[in-house]
């Protein structure tokens, strides 16, 4: 049965890769974007996740074409890198209000339909950065450490609801975010993961793809991490 995928981000980068699987699986997907357009295929709402009324109005138009939002994948996400002694308070509560309060507004809007629906999944994508910590990375981190704490206390809240709420912690991907990162220390970073590569972002949708099956219906408040093994024992 056709499902109601949105997928915040998904005009690029690993969301595009995301909802292409999803799409291929059978669902109708829609993405957001900020100007961009929609990818070939896929239905687009303008949507900033900073900004609530942006997100209530995507959540309504995304109804009004394929129905409420069954399976969200919180994917939307920014870096800002520095050391902690040199970033600007503007660039962590940036980051923070994009990737975690961001997850927050969107995970709001989804809940309850959800709930009413008595089925629902909600996917938020985190990084190794929130389990690991990364130096240069204190508000990028904070971000992601902290949505594991939001899904894992949202799976407790709405459990008997047949909504599950979980985490997808990829390691380094190939994608416009990292594209600076992969060009100067892509070697360095690869000799600490024990797969020797990094994942491709397929990897990463397969495990969304799964997250929302119906044979993964009592996985909740859980954290995959995809990095090759580089996050091992943490
Ligand atoms: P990209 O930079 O390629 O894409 C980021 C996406 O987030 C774009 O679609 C962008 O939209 C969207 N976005 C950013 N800010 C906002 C906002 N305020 N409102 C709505 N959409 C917004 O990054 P990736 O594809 O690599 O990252 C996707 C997710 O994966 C992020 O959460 C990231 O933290 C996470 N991740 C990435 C890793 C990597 O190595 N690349 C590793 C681990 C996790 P727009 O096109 O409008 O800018």
């Amino acid at each position: 049965m056709s499902r109601s995928v949105l997928v915040t981000g998904g005009n690029r980068g690993l969301g595009l890769a995301i909802a292409r699987a999803f799409a291929a699986a059978g669902d109708s997907v829609a993405v957001t974007h900020r100007g961009s357009g929609a990818p070939d295929g896929l239905f687009g709402v303008t949507c900033d996740v900073t900004d609530s009324e942006s997100v209530t109005q995507a959540f309504k138009e995304v109804k009004e074409a394929q129905g409420p939002v069954e399976v969200l994948i919180s994917n939307a996400g920014i870096s800002d890198d520095a050391l902690l002694l040199r970033m600007r308070e503007e660039a962590f509560s940036r980051v923070i209000d994009t990737n975690l309060t961001g997850a927050y507004r969107v995970a709001k809007a989804a809940v309850s339909d959800m709930i009413r629906m008595r089925r629902g999944r909600m996917i938020f994508i985190s990084s190794v950065s929130g389990l690991k910590g990364h130096a240069g990375q204190t508000n990028y981190a904070a971000s992601k450490a902290g949505l594991i704490g939001l899904a894992r206390s949202l799976a407790r809240e709405v459990a008997t609801r047949g909504v599950t709420a979980n985490v997808i912690a990829p390691g380094l991907l190939d994608t416009d975010m990292t594209s600076e990162v992969i060009t100067r220390f892509k070697d360095q970073i690869l000799a600490e993961v024990p797969l020797g590569r990094v994942a491709t972002l397929d990897e990463v949708a397969a495990a969304a793809l799964w997250l929302a099956s119906e044979p993964a219906a009592s996985v909740t408040g859980q954290v995959i991490t995809i990095d090759g093994g580089g996050s091992l024992g943490n």
